[in-house]
């Protein structure tokens, strides 16, 4: 999608900090940082949200889930982190490409706000 942020990175149009790179997927640090790593995981391809993933798109969405790991292992966050996506303005969604937030490096509180 021409007008979309994350499409614009993953296309190298918009600079970011690269923690992870495959032919389909992404993984860079996120601007506004929540704890000590924050990492975002995305597909390259575009879907709004997580709601837009089909059967279709299982092989890849598995390959984006496993990423979220590898980047977890690569952060060393080895005492745990917390995987999130954020679907619609309920969910606190802001950027309409589909994402996974990779959040460690501290003890993160539950429920969220
Ligand atoms: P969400 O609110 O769940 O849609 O998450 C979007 C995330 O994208 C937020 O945590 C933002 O801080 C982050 N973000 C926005 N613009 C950029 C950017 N140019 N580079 C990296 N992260 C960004």
């Amino acid at each position: 999608m021409s007008d979309c942020l994350f499409c614009k990175i993953a296309a190298g149009e918009i600079p970011a900090d690269i923690v992870l790179e495959t032919d389909d997927i992404l993984a860079f640090r996120d601007i506004d940082p929540q704890a000590p790593t924050h990492v975002l995981v995305i597909p390259r391809q575009h879907f709004d949200n997580v709601s837009d993933l089909t059967r279709d798109d299982k092989d890849l969405a598995a390959r984006v889930l496993s990423a979220t790991a590898e980047v977890a292992q690569l952060e060393t966050l080895e005492r745990g982190y917390r995987v999130v996506t954020n679907v619609g303005s309920d969910g606190g969604q802001s950027v309409r490409h589909v994402h996974f937030h990779v959040l460690g490096g501290r003890g993160l509180t539950w429920p969220p706000g």
